[in-house]
């Protein structure tokens, strides 16, 4: 099932040319589009479905500095300072809250690894503090279980993934960007080595500059192109309850369940690290990159071996032509089922952890499928074989908080203005040439 999202207006008259295209209207998408149409450039985004549709409407809508991999830190850092003037700079709701993180647990390891990433997190100046058993039990009141410890990360916090694509691209209008929903981009034109369009299913659109942010589905976009593109698909769970009595005021991480309250009194909800793979054409090819992340994660994951991702989605084999109908638009909408399992002990976990949410309801599930790289960091980078195409993709779980910065980034490259941070880390070809990759980032 869909999870809910704001319905963006399309514009009125398809251009035939553009100073940049954006491909895909998740919040990669959206923010470079925002940041472009800031700029003063005409830019297309088209989208094969609608707006924020697959992951960037599904997700937690955490936006966390806290335990991130340090390559991403000065990116994130950047991104919340963003979101905290999106609000006022686009004349939308994207809920963004500086609300503050808590984690707490009973394990050592945990605390451990939180006291050995804020170490190396205050050279960024991140403000997180370990807290003892007494400071966990007080930041989580009306909690059953005796903490050993916990985490505040008081400058994180969290947007809402129902507003916050379709809030930038409403901005991004505002100021003459065009968007065109159930209209997929089936392939880019390219004259003398460098890219010179795009088809899509309403025709070319004349453009020197591409931004390919299309989440699930770059890989399987860039291989008709001849880039070996190696993301891993895995299938998450997330769900919304029923508004209850609050019991919990802010965004929480306990070993059994994530939430995060909503204004409502609704929580989202989902049990951290879980996940399901489902794997096609595409999880076969890129086997053995992905073969030390599943290994480390199994316990974590189920496999779901069945013939449909290999004819159907972004997993399935094979090519197309551009003149006629592409697996993007076989496939509008990509809505993986929620693992009713994951869904059921999300639930029990917070019914058990507060006896004051004894009743709380199911609302709503839904699953989003996750791109992820082999070392967790995406990929924010110019492709050296194909000049005027920048990807944005391969956001490994956690692309929705770093959303705006990895908007400004592509813009920077596909405008080539100097960029707002060092892109090295996010560089394509450290995935073909393997430099860097022995280095696994964090989720
Ligand atoms: C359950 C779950 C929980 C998560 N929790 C968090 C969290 O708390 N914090 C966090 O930071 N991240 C979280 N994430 C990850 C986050 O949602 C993603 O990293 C982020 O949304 C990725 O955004 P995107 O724009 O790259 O991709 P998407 O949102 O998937 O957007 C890609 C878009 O491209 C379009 N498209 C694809 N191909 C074409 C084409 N050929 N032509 C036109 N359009 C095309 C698609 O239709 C889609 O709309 C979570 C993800 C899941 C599933």
């Amino acid at each position: 099932m869909p999870a809910p999202i704001r319905y963006v207006q399309d514009s009125a008259n398809f251009p035939d040319s553009a100073d940049v295209v954006v491909i895909g209207a998740g919040i990669a998408g959206a923010a470079a589009t925002w940041e472009l149409a800031k700029q003063g450039l005409k830019v297309v985004l088209i989208e094969k479905g609608l707006v924020g549709a697959e992951q960037s409407s599904r997700n937690w809508g955490w936006c966390r500095q806290q335990n991130r991999d340090e390559r991403e830190l000065p990116l994130i850092i950047y991104a919340l300072q963003r979101w905290g003037e999106l609000n006022d700079e686009t004349g939308e709701e994207l809920g963004f809250r500086r609300s503050g993180l808590v984690y707490a647990t009973q394990e050592e390891s945990d605390i451990a690894a939180w006291d050995k990433w804020i170490q190396m997190a205050k050279g960024y100046g991140v403000n997180s503090s370990i807290l003892t058993a007494e400071q966990a039990k007080a930041m989580t009141p009306g909690s059953t279980t005796s903490w050993r410890g916990g985490l505040s990360a008081p400058t994180d916090g969290h947007a809402e993934p129902s507003l916050a694509a379709p809030g930038l691209v409403a901005g991004a209008l505002k100021k003459g960007a065009l968007l065109f929903q159930q209209c997929a981009v089936r392939g880019l034109d390219i004259a003398g080595g460098r890219v010179s369009g795009v088809w899509t299913e309403r025709g070319l659109i004349k453009t020197s500059r591409v931004i390919c942010a299309a989440g699930a589905w770059t890989s399987m976009f860039c291989r008709r192109h001849g880039i070996d593109l190696p993301l891993g698909n895995v299938i998450g769970t997330a769900f919304r309850t029923q508004p209850i009595e609050q019991a919990i005021a802010m965004p929480l991480y306990t070993p059994g369940f994530a939430c995060r309250p909503q204004m409502d009194g609704s929580y989202t909800v989902s049990v951290s690290g879980r996940g399901r793979l489902e794997p096609g054409a595409q999880g076969l090819r890129y086997a053995r990159q992905f073969y030390p992340t599943f290994k480390s994660r199994r316990k974590n994951l189920t496999l779901n071996l069945g013939l449909s991702p290999f004819f159907n989605g972004p997993e399935a084999m094979g090519g197309w032509s551009f003149d006629r109908e592409s697996p993007f638009e076989r496939m509008r909408i990509l809505d993986p089922a929620a693992d009713a399992k994951i869904v059921e002990e999300g639930l029990a976990a917070m019914r058990r952890e507060y006896p004051a949410l004894a009743n709380l309801r199911l609302a709503q599930s839904w699953g989003g499928m996750i791109d992820s790289t082999p070392d967790a960091i995406p990929v924010i980078s110019t492709v050296a074989k194909l000049p005027g195409l920048v990807l944005s993709a391969g956001y490994s779980a956690h692309g929705f908080g770093i959303g705006p910065g990895a908007g400004r980034l592509a813009a920077d490259l596909a405008t080539e203005a100097t960029p707002i941070v060092d892109p090295t880390p996010y560089r394509y070809s450290r995935l073909v040439d393997g430099s860097g990759l022995e280095t696994p980032g964090m989720m």
